[in-house]
């Protein structure tokens, strides 16, 4: 039974219905009407310098709002939207709203915000998906440089010269690359050297254990490590506590996101945040850093 999470968020399924949510024809014939009916919404957390607090871009976060179920997180509609393809244009639809609405930010501001946006390894196997980037910058107006997408390791693995070429094709976009959940998969550091990445997102995982004492922080500390070696930004995500902050920014850790901060906020709602917290200056190492 799926269980709350999150502000806005509601419990899904009682477990009566537990059998048919499982059913994933059902819900592929109810993802497919979700698109028809624009059931699809944006979530934005914010991505804060731990130093300050100052607010430097957000990641959108899609939810489902069904007709049926509520608000259904992505965890449990991504993994079928992936396996039936769906996927794509849904994720078409999150980048060309994200990119629309940090847009919009960026004008009534009168400062840059950055987004970051999620994407799935099967939308990097659509030949279509460079096109569709662009597509979304241009129609949008946004500035590639705004744009962050986040893969995972698991997308690195696989197809690698295909990923190799898709990835180099959207670097040169001008868009930044962040590797999502960073840790938790299988990696190898070769791989990394050779992609195209500027940042490394530490899963929650390592930021959970980072206060605990003993080996906690050893392999974020790893991370943010390996993180100036290659020259890649480091983002720490799922920070709940000042303790583990204050841990993070010790360990050379400058960026990161969490419910300490705030947790993923409708546009409305992140915009007023933005308003009041947001960074004067684009923030200035959240970028690659120049070989010396
Ligand atoms: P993710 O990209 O690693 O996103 C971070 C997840 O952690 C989000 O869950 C967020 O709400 C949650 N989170 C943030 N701060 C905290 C915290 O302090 N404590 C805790 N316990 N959780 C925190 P969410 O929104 O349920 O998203 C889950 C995953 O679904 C995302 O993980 C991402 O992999 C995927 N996802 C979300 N939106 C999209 C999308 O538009 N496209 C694709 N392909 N995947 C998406
Ligand atoms: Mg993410
Ligand atoms: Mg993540
Ligand atoms: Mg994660």
């Amino acid at each position: 039974v799926a269980k709350t999470r999150g502000k806005g968020q509601h419990v899904l399924f009682e477990p009566e219905m537990h059998k048919a949510a499982l059913d994933r024809l059902v819900v592929e014939a109810d993802l497919r009407r979700a698109i028809e009916h624009d059931e699809f919404m944006l979530q934005y957390q914010p991505i804060v310098a731990l130093e300050t607090g100052d607010i430097i871009g957000a990641e959108a976060l899609v939810r489902w709002m069904c007709r049926d179920r509520g608000t259904v997180p992505p965890g449990l509609f991504i993994p079928i939207a992936e396996e039936t393809g769906l996927i794509v244009p849904i994720g078409r639809w999150v980048l060309r709203r994200a990119c629309r609405e940090a847009k919009r930010w960026t004008d009534e501001r009168g400062l840059p915000v950055r987004i970051t946006v999620n994407l799935s390894g099967r939308q990097l196997q659509e030949p279509g998906i460079v096109e569709d980037v662009r597509q979304a910058l241009a129609d949008s107006g946004l500035a590639a440089a705004q744009l962050v997408l986040e893969i995972t390791e698991s997308m690195l693995m696989h197809n690698t010269e295909l990923s190799m070429s898709r990835l180099n094709a959207l670097k040169a976009l001008g868009i930044s690359l962040a590797i999502d959940d960073f840790g938790t998969g299988y990696s190898s550091l070769s791989y990394l050297q050779r992609y195209p990445i500027d940042i490394l997102k530490i899963d929650k995982a390592f930021v959970d254990v980072i206060d605990k004492g003993g080996e906690g922080p050893v392999l974020a500390s790893a991370i943010v490590a390996l993180g100036e070696t290659l020259r890649m930004n480091t983002v720490a995500e799922g920070i709940e506590t000042e303790a583990q902050r204050g841990h993070l920014l010790t360990l050379g850790c400058e960026l990161g996101q969490g419910y300490l901060f705030a947790p993923p906020l409708d546009a409305e709602d992140f915009w007023h945040l933005l308003l009041a917290r947001g960074a004067r200056t684009p923030y200035p190492t959240l970028r690659r850093r120049e070989m010396s």
